[in-house]
């Protein structure tokens, strides 16, 4: 049967594959070893993990009254499972012999599990499979504390139709797990348009809809699905003429995308003959190729802390080193601003973290202030970029900058790691500008500060929406009060731009309004000369540029941010992009 479910488009394209349904529970559990000792301590943890389901299921289960009858019976089948020996006994057994951790334990036995189930010929109990990984997910998450990530193992996908990623929901760190895989789409149940799993969907080029709430539990592996990332729908088992219709706007994507491709190589410039910038935001060395093929100037942000993801150690200062070296030697000449790690928020290093209490993380030890309260892990990336502005033209930009003592302590920080480089003869770029974000309200308010102390500014759009407006990016439930133009946030933009030119200091946008095409004249009206955006629409605001006279825009702009009401405000956007 043929249906369409409806979330939010965060990155645009179509695509038209198979589902492939993620589980939650082939999480990323650790795999260790134990010391003969600890086997016992392990079993116990495990019994506990699983009578606290039980507990957990029936409760759920009393309190099904008023859900449908259903319900009652999916929880009886769930209780069944958690009680048969295969899940209750085996993994036992599993730890003491393997002497693996419960965790591991549990998901060895739910693979072999499934692959027993894979083989019946009957569809319902081969389906039954998916009961047992979602049981086996709950007791991991209880073993684990916190709610699991996803994994995704590439396996069977050798299939020949593209896959298409269907999950509750994926983390940043997912996500950058799957940059090496083939697969043609994402979807998931939750998600907000600037999380960052979403700049990451479009980092990435493709196609994405995130929250459409029970996405996961509608669709059925190996389902066809069409993926439409520009309007946030997605249709399952589409019928004839809908999948022609859909193969027909694919192809006319491609034309385009052919036609944008021919302005590559020429110089980015209005029609007035002001030049642009237009720089590219990256998160792993491996996206370089992206960046020049999508005609980047140099790069903008380099998002550092993805190093950091899907791991369990940080990397070393020879690791950092190399990594940074080798996106300011794959950028050639170009400039590359490297930003210190912006961990915390939605971005965690240790997932167990998570665990912990925490009212609420982007409020929390995030970014400057994480790196800041870890001098020597600091002091290990700050040596790393030092080492590797040797190699070209690089800028060093930190994360959610408030305070006039952060800035100062950041500065110290260089200037120490400086001259432990100094002292060990070891080369680097004396001069390297030091810039900031501005993504934090006061800082946009408080911008002297900013101005006095900084070689250079970027403006994190993302942040400084989410804490402008009080919008958890990553919240689905609150996306459509996330608005880029609200007057509040064109305020702080048109104040920061105005008051770095005032004194010549280069100020970047390197939020997700960078590289939307429709902000693209608001933005060069309100003064904005360096974009940095996603490499994927380096060439679509470059067109856009190619089309504008700053002459007429800097008076209509000025205009429109006199306006207050977002209907008059939305009009006069409309003109200015007609
Ligand atoms: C931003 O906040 O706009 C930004 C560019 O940084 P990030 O998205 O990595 O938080
Ligand atoms: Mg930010």
């Amino acid at each position: 049967m043929s249906f369409t479910l409806h979330g939010l488009g965060v990155s645009a394209g179509i695509a038209i594959g198979r589902a492939h349904l993620i589980s939650q529970a082939t999480l990323e559990v650790a795999h260790l070893t134990l010391a003969p000792r600890q086997v016992d301590k392990e079993i116990a943890r495990f019994d506990a993990a699983v009578d606290a389901v039980r507990k957990e299921f029936l409760a759920l289960k009393e309190n099904a009254e008023h859900a449908p009858p259903e319900l009652s019976a999916f929880i009886d089948v769930h209780l069944m499972f958690l009680a048969d020996s295969e899940l209750s006994a085996k993994p036992r057994e599993i730890i003491r012999e393997r002497r693996c951790n419960a965790e591991w334990a549990l998901v060895q036995q739910m693979e072999y599990l499934v692959a027993q189930f894979d083989q019946f010929e009957d569809v319902y109990l081969r389906e039954r499979k998916f009961d047992v990984v979602q049981v086996v997910e709950r007791v991991v998450k209880e073993l684990l504390g916190h709610p699991a990530r996803a994994s995704f193992k590439a396996g069977k996908a050798a299939r020949e139709e593209a896959l298409i990623i269907v999950a509750h929901d994926l983390s940043p760190a997912d996500t950058i797990a799957f940059k090496d895989q083939r697969f043609a789409a994402f979807i998931t149940d939750v998600g907000g348009a600037t999380s960052h799993t979403s700049i990451l969907a479009r980092s990435m080029a493709i196609p994405a809809v995130l929250g459409l709430e029970n996405g996961r539990a509608l669709i059925r592996d190996g389902e066809q699905l069409i993926v439409d990332g520009m309007r946030g729908i997605v249709i399952v088992n589409p019928d004839v003429r809908v999948l022609e219709e859909y193969r027909l706007r694919m192809e006319q994507i491609e034309l385009e995308k052919s036609k944008l491709r021919q302005l590559k190589n020429s110089p980015t410039q209005t029609l007035d003959g002001e030049a642009i910038a237009l720089h590219a935001n990256i998160e792993l060395p491996g996206d370089v190729a992206d960046a020049l093929d999508g005609g980047a100037e140099g790069v903008g942000l380099f998002r550092t802390e993805f190093l950091f993801l899907n791991r369990g150690d940080m990397p070393d200062e020879e690791e950092q080193f190399e990594a940074y070296k080798k996106v300011v030697k794959g950028m050639g000449g170009r400039p590359v601003t490297i930003r210190t790690f912006d961990l915390g928020a939605d971005k965690d290093l240790h997932p167990e973290a998570s665990s912990r209490v925490k009212t609420n993380p982007a409020l929390g030890r995030r970014a400057i202030r994480l790196s800041l309260s870890e001098p020597r892990m600091f002091q290990i990336q700050l040596r790393a970029i030092l080492r590797a502005s040797r190699f070209g033209p690089v800028k060093l930009l930190i994360p959610m900058l408030a305070h006039a003592h952060e800035i100062d302590q950041t500065l110290a920080a260089v200037e120490q790691a400086k001259s432990s480089l100094r002292g060990e003869k070891i080369a680097f770029d004396e001069q390297i500008p030091v810039g900031g974000m501005i993504e934090i309200p006061a800082a946009a308010l408080a911008i002297g500060l900013f101005l006095r102390r900084l070689d250079f500014l970027s403006i994190g759009t993302n942040d400084l929406i989410q804490y402008t407006l009080a919008i958890d990016r990553s919240d689905e439930q609150v996306a459509a009060l996330y608005d880029p133009l609200h007057p509040a946030v064109l305020m702080l933009l048109a104040h920061t731009l105005s008051s770095a030119e005032k004194v010549g200091i280069p100020v970047s946008v390197c939020g997700e309004m960078a590289g939307d095409p429709k902000l693209t004249r608001l933005l060069l009206g309100m003064g904005l000369r360096i974009f940095s955006m996603h490499p994927s629409q380096i060439l679509k605001v470059k067109s856009r540029i190619l089309k504008s006279d700053l002459s007429e825009l800097t008076s209509a702009v000025r205009r429109l941010l006199r306006l207050e009401e977002p209907a008059k405000l939305r009009d006069a956007l409309e003109k200015l992009n007609a």
